[in-house]
């Protein structure tokens, strides 16, 4: 007879779970494993809403497993820890991503780049072992896994960092476009790209959005410090910006072309993706041969440089702008993300509001 989520483990958990591509959450009794000696368990305060939870929720990568517990920004506080465990200690305030496992032995794990192993543990619907996210009551997880929190970063606005803030954190450094004076572009002002404006401003860098979207200018600009906004669809405004940008990070999921963004790329520029849209993007040569130019992408980051980012986001009173919603508010939020409808992040108030039934 083949278990159930209700008891496949020893330890009694709750949570929100999708159980089909319709994608319609509803609560769930499922099992979590006893705390091991390099465990750390933890009681889930707040988690993260991100676009990825939706698109994983309805299927549209074609790898969903039911039932699907997601969330992958979560925080909350120790309520366990096993005998090795050295990090952290019963009390202290922790946070997940996107990761909770990895081999540990590959080059890409010597190189601190879990996000790359290719037996990595995604923190729900891994494919590798059956894995359950945040919109849950409590987490278990390796310590090596575990985010220590700041003492300053709130708890709620700061979790959309473990997955928003890192993938847009890790490419900024290590394509160096991390520079005082350089001028990079942000494509989208969703979840990735909010963030993305706080952390290029916080590291000097002149930030202009690129959107479709004229009535974000005024936010953009006034609220999260932007120097400039493009509307992508205005040609003499496109034109003007020609050559201008030492970089661009470009969030956006939804079919878009790229050649006006690599124009707008000086010599030896950076165009870095970070959202995927389910289309193939076109990519002529000719653009990238005149002038040098290098498209690359980016997936979240390693555990020490998501540590490393969310240290930079305490000391720069870096957080996302949230909506908090209470648990049983998710079916609402998912429609309401489907439309771009949130300014710029759902969290959800999981501990006041998560009730097993
Ligand atoms: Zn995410
Ligand atoms: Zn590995």
């Amino acid at each position: 007879m083949g278990s159930s989520p209700e008891t496949e483990h020893p330890v009694k958990a709750f949570g929100y779970a999708a159980r089909d591509s319709s994608g319609v959450l509803s609560p769930i009794n499922f099992s979590r494993r006893e705390t091991g000696d390099e465990d750390v368990r933890f009681k889930v305060l707040y988690c993260g809403v991100c676009h990825s939870d939706l698109h994983s929720i309805k299927n549209d990568w074609l790898n969903a497993k039911y039932p699907m517990i997601p969330g992958h920004e979560i925080v909350g506080v120790v309520t366990e820890v096993g005998s090795k465990v050295k990090k952290v200690k019963v009390g202290d305030k922790v946070g997940v991503g996107c990761l909770v496992g990895s081999c540990r032995s590959c080059d890409q794990c010597g190189a601190d780049q879990e996000q790359y192993c290719s037996k990595n543990v995604m923190t729900y619907n891994s494919s590798i072992v059956i894995t359950y996210g945040g919109y849950s009551d409590h987490m278990v997880c390796n310590e090596h896994f575990i985010i220590s929190w700041p003492k300053d970063l709130p708890l709620d606005s700061g979790a959309p960092l473990l997955c928003a803030g890192i993938t847009v954190y890790s490419p900024m450094r290590y394509y160096g476009l991390d520079k005082p004076g350089m001028h990079v572009g942000v494509v989208g002002l969703g979840g990735l790209g909010h963030v993305a404006v706080l952390f290029l401003k916080a590291l000097g860098v002149k930030v202009t959005v690129i959107s479709t979207n004229l009535k974000k200018k005024e936010e953009a600009m006034s609220k999260l410090g932007a120097d400039s906004f493009l509307v992508s669809s205005d040609q003499p405004q496109m034109q003007a910006a020609v050559s201008t940008m030492d970089g661009i990070i470009d969030t956006v999921s939804a079919d878009h072309p790229l050649i006006p963004l690599i124009s707008l790329l000086k010599p030896n520029g950076k165009l870095v993706l970070v959202g995927a849209p389910t289309k193939p993007h076109e990519l002529p040569a000719f653009p990238l041969l005149f002038g040098r130019k290098l498209v690359g992408g980016s997936l979240i980051g390693g555990m020490k440089e998501t540590q490393e980012m969310i240290e930079f986001a305490a000391k720069h009173k870096i957080t996302a702008a949230i909506e908090l919603i209470p648990m049983d508010y998710i079916n609402t939020a998912m429609e309401r993300l489907q439309k771009s409808d949130v300014r710029y992040r759902f969290v959800i108030d999981i501990a006041n509001s998560l009730k097993s039934t």
